[in-house]
């Protein structure tokens, strides 16, 4: 079966329901057991590494059940767990393999609080980080030390866009019996299938394109046979969970995942290279253009493209044409996260969270998201805005 067709006839069987089309919403603490013997086979099953059984609200439901089931069969791993955040599955996942002593490598592009957090409260538990240029390929054997346990990828890049070697970098970490981990966020498991090409656990924000209404913020933690049991054993008994809700919606915002995706796709697309062909832009990292870093992985690896992409401005407008730029935009949103249906705009200077990042542009930068809209309406609205960067 296809992705597309997974999304809607893969995992869940609505015969389970008495043919309810969707999973309903279980919302539980208590489950109750029949006796003493329901109680003590449950939880036999609940203490090997495959165990799924109905036992404590914290440990899923039917609903939590169903979605993971579907997100690990559409990516491709051996079996995926919800918890209420992506920056919460990022750490986790982390956390999951990290050791007092260790040291791990992530790449420099990798998203600001994923990094926070590994400055923070990985370093606070003796493990060190070193942040690896993400073009960087195979070369990341040079960093890699005895007591590396741990690849970080994110791919492509937060704000910059650097699409990475993932077979390449996954190759070197295997040779050197490390993890990985990747965050998959930005391609969703349409267009980017982790463990095909050597990836041990994936993570997403499911916040994003998943829920995709801007409406939730979950995340997803899938991983491969291997690793299974050891992020099963981190996620447990870290008590980490999402809401029953939230999960419903979710499993909801899914199921349109490939139609809402294709346009995003075509539509980011078409205004990435719009924007290209702007006088007042020096540079549009895009994955899919030619000219983005690492698009000749991109070209390899992916089998599409979702909305975000970045902007560089040439060097030269004043501070206060760019504010009136950004704040002129009457279509695009100025707002974190993005992956719901609607345009957002969001300014950047990576220099700010990676100390010492080649970053060789002197012009402002700003993410786009490129929503469902008319894409006319959308190049009409940039158009007009851009106008403001010229004012004195
Ligand atoms: C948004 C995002 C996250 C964090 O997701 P939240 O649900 O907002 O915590 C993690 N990784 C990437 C790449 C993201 O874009």
């Amino acid at each position: 079966m296809r992705s597309e067709t997974f999304l809607l006839h893969g995992a869940y069987d609505p015969d389970t329901f008495g043919g309810v089309v969707n999973p309903p919403v279980y919302r539980a603490s208590t489950i109750v057991f029949r006796d003493m013997e329901d109680m003590e086979t449950r939880a036999k099953a609940m203490s090997t590494p495959e165990g799924q059984e109905l036992w404590y609200g914290r440990k899923g439901t039917p609903t939590t059940f169903a979605l993971q089931e579907m997100l690990a069969g559409l990516e491709g791993g051996h079996r995926s767990l919800l918890v209420s955040s992506g920056l919460a599955a990022c750490t986790s996942a982390i956390m999951a393999f990290a050791r007092t002593g260790d040291h791990i490598l992530i790449c420099d592009s990798v998203y600001g609080p994923t990094r926070q957090f590994a400055d923070t409260v990985l370093k606070r538990c003796g493990v060190t980080v070193t942040y690896y240029d993400p073009l960087i390929g195979p070369g990341i054997r040079e960093l890699f030390r005895p007591n590396t346990t741990v690849v970080f990828l994110e791919s492509p890049g937060s704000q910059s866009f650097e699409v990475q070697d993932v077979p390449g970098i996954c190759a070197e970490a295997r040779r050197r019996g490390a993890k990985v981990v990747m965050d998959n966020t930005w391609a969703t498991p349409l267009f980017f299938k982790p463990f095909e090409h050597g990836v041990d656990v994936s993570v997403h924000a499911a916040t994003k394109y998943i829920v995709g209404h801007s409406d939730a913020t979950m995340g997803v933690i899938t991983a491969n046979r291997e690793t299974w049991s050891t992020v099963r054993e981190y996620v447990f008994a870290a008590g980490l969970h999402a809401g029953a809700d939230d999960v419903y919606l979710a499993q909801r915002g899914l199921r349109t995942m490939a139609v809402r995706l294709e346009r995003h796709f075509r539509q980011g697309v078409d205004v990435a290279m719009w924007l290209a062909g702007r006088p007042e832009v020096e540079r549009v990292l895009h994955p899919a253009l030619p000219e983005a870093p690492g698009h000749a992985f991109w070209a390899r690896d992916y089998t599409g493209a979702s909305g975000l992409f970045s902007v560089v401005l040439k060097p030269g407008f004043s501070r206060e044409a760019f504010r009136t730029f950004i704040d002129s935009l009457k279509l695009f949103g100025l707002g974190f996260s993005w992956g719901g249906y609607e345009s957002l705009v969001m300014p950047f200077d990576p220099r700010h969270e990676r100390p010492g990042c080649h970053w060789p542009y002197d012009g402002f930068s700003f993410r786009l998201h490129i929503g469902l809209e008319a894409r006319e309406d959308l190049i009409e609205d940039l158009e007009k805005a851009l106008r403001f960067l010229h004012a004195r």
